[in-house]
């Protein structure tokens, strides 16, 4: 039998602290200031300052993660004051008053399974098993609102188009808010591509045969590694990204980021391709261990190559560049000169 060995392999991994907003608010605030940068001078910037006002993409990008402090189970109260700092500027009465709007509209709109989360908390991501090069809708793991048709239909919001079904945003500007994470999202691997493991830790395709919801690893939140979860150490990223670092060498690399030539609603497909092709690289060389059964579902650990922190931060780098690329691209799409 194959034995797992994982201390000895993750010694070199430093442990980060444990995060349970996705990309972590430093991540989609890279993101948003990229594409505040590059969007200076343009016409697209000019509608985004005219709906934003004296926000910035930048602060916006991690609303809709800060509307998950809304409870419903608590009459849509909002119950995480003061615990992320980067949610303060929502915190006033009428900033909660939006939040629990919002939640609201968005909580069971899409007919959630029992073991379904929020339908708001299921726009951020989709599942596609990795022995899948491509994003399709109806494979195992997408939904009609995964992360890929949540950002098409911020879109359609902000071309002035009505928006599919179950959405329920608002208006420009919310879909704007929405929109601005749900692209730094689309680019974390773990957000769109997944393992599906059985039992015994063996890889199994949901998508032949019976769809077993239980082999789903949830992006990674199903893996331990001696860190926490595998989701988590995805979400954090490097140093010299966090807030306030935003420089040079990210703009000049988005900058050269080409923009597709499909048309505007294929976009976020192409962008969940890419994470899919990313979140191979994720996976490459990992092992799994038999699932231990918790509360929560089935668990299992991952021991994870040598070399696999150089592997992360190298595509994190790469994918945060893509994500505020494409978010000035697509509102640049929007808002044509
Ligand atoms: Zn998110």
């Amino acid at each position: 039998m194959k034995r797992i060995l994982i201390p000895a392999l993750m010694a070199a991994l430093t442990c980060l602290p444990q995060l349970s907003f996705a990309w972590g608010a430093e991540g989609h605030q890279t993101v948003g200031a990229i594409a505040d940068q590059l969007l200076v001078g343009t016409k697209a910037g000019a509608q985004v300052k005219a709906l934003l006002g004296d926000t910035s993409l930048e602060k916006i990008a991690v609303w809709a993660d800060c509307v998950k402090g809304i409870s419903p189970e608590k009459d849509f109260a909002y119950t995480s004051t003061g615990r992320y700092p980067e949610c303060a500027q929502f915190e006033t009465a009428s900033g909660i008053a939006a939040m629990a709007d919002y939640v609201r509209r968005n909580n069971t709109n899409c007919n959630p399974a029992f073991d379904e989360e929020n339908c708001h908390k299921q726009y951020h991501y989709a599942d596609v098993a990795l022995q899948h090069d491509h994003y399709e809708t109806g494979l195992a793991g997408t939904s009609d609102h995964d992360v890929v048709h949540a950002i098409q239909a911020a879109i359609l919001v902000l071309e002035d188009k009505p928006q599919p079904k179950p959405f329920q945003f608002k208006d420009k500007h919310e879909a704007l808010a929405v929109l601005a994470h749900y692209v730094g999202d689309i680019h974390q691997p773990l957000h769109v591509g997944s393992v599906f493991l059985d039992a015994a830790g063996k890889k199994v395709n949901p998508d032949e045969g019976h769809y077993d919801h239980g082999t789903n690893t949830i992006g990674g939140n199903a893996l331990q590694c001696p860190c926490g979860n595998l989701h988590a150490l995805w979400d954090d990223i490097p140093q010299q990204f966090k807030h306030g670092r935003m420089n040079d060498m990210l703009a000049k690399k988005a900058h050269a980021v080409a923009k597709p030539a499909a048309a505007i609603d294929q976009w976020p497909v192409l962008w969940a391709n890419d994470a899919i092709h990313d979140a191979k690289t994720v996976f490459n060389g990992t092992q799994f261990s038999q699932s231990t059964p918790n509360k929560r579902g089935n668990n299992w650990s991952i021991a994870l190559p040598l070399e696999y922190e150089k592997t992360m931060q190298n595509v994190k780098e790469d994918a945060l560049v893509r994500a505020g690329a494409h978010l000035a691209q697509v509102l640049q799409a929007i808002w044509p000169e």
